[in-house]
């Protein structure tokens, strides 16, 4: 049975790690039919040991691409500080060691524009990290943590609004700030306050941020249910002054 060289298997694990919610659909490792008429890294060699990864460039995370990816990547070859590689294409470009890990046209038949391509070295066995984890800027991190906070607020008035057209003090008073989104909430600004915030736990923060707006459309649709039950003119309650 075929197996992928393991630096390429880490690269793999290293982009699933951290962009846990990218689209795979252009993935791909080993060889279909038509490369198995070419010499292409994708086929296993003698060994039954393939040498390629497609990496579908839809990473699905705020603050970094793929583009960005590839460059720290052919950066740290370029650089000698990585060498596992022998070459990679995306976006109609190739980088190779042979050539310095210069940018050159590419011209085959795929442009490579809905993934990017990287080829290993026969023997790249270190799984050690490629970097691509620390690719997300703090200007980036920012305007995240800026859209999360509008969003919560945008919740809460929603929420809010709807609790008053209910007219029910008691549901108001649970639905404003309830301990779901006031643990979201927590952890968001527990990261950022620590200043140490990655890739990884921004996309559990954005996957928090989806439960808490489905969520809070629950609570929307039960809230105007409820709504809908109470009578048009209310009993007066205990503390309820007396309109006379
Ligand atoms: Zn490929």
């Amino acid at each position: 049975m075929a197996t992928l060289v393991p630096a390429l298997d880490a690269l793999r694990s290293e982009f699933n790690r951290n962009f846990s919610r990218r689209d795979k659909s252009s993935d791909g490792w080993i060889g279909d039919a038509a490369h198995q008429n070419s010499n292409s890294d994708h086929n296993p060699d003698a060994n039954g040991i393939v040498h390629a990864i497609d990496v579908d460039e839809d990473l699905r995370a705020p603050g970094a691409t793929m583009r960005e990816c590839v460059e720290h990547v052919v950066a740290e070859h370029r650089a000698g500080r990585d060498n596992r590689l022998t070459y990679v294409i995306y976006e109609r470009t190739i980088w190779s060691a042979s050539r310095d890990w210069q940018p050159r046209d590419y011209d085959g038949s795929n442009p490579h524009d809905k993934h990017a391509h990287f080829s290993a070295k026969k023997g790249a066995n270190s799984r050690r990290s490629f970097g691509v984890e620390d690719l997300v800027k703090q200007e980036d991190l920012d305007k995240i943590f800026e859209r999360i906070d509008l969003r919560f607020n945008q919740l809460k008035a929603e929420v809010n609004e709807v609790a008053k057209e209910a007219a029910y003090e008691v549901i108001r008073a649970d639905a404003d700030w309830g301990p779901g989104t006031y643990s979201v909430a927590g952890a968001v600004f527990d990261s950022k306050k620590s200043g140490d915030t990655n890739t990884r736990q921004l996309i559990e923060l954005t996957d928090m941020t989806d439960r808490v707006e489905s969520a809070t459309a629950d609570l929307k649709v039960q809230l105007a249910e409820l709504a809908s039950r109470i009578p048009a003119q209310l009993p007066p309650g205990p503390g309820t002054p007396d309109p006379a």
